[in-house]
């Protein structure tokens, strides 16, 4: 047996699964419900930005 999901402490978001993508000089998250970040100059923006759509999202606060 083996499993596909890495188990991360206090990272576990089942439905929002946020990408980190980059396009030249800019970058962008996309998530796995279809929301996207707007393009950045700063990775650190949009690393920002995915969390707190996970933030958002997330439903359990526990
Ligand atoms: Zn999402």
């Amino acid at each position: 047996m083996h499993s596909e999901l890495p188990a991360v402490p206090g990272t576990r978001m089942p439905e929002h699964r946020v990408a980190i993508s980059e396009r030249g000089s800019f970058c962008y998250a996309t998530c796995d419900c279809g929301w996207y970040s707007p393009a950045r100059r700063s990775r650190d923006l949009t690393r920002r930005e995915a969390d707190e759509h996970l933030t958002a999202n997330a439903s359990d606060p526990g």
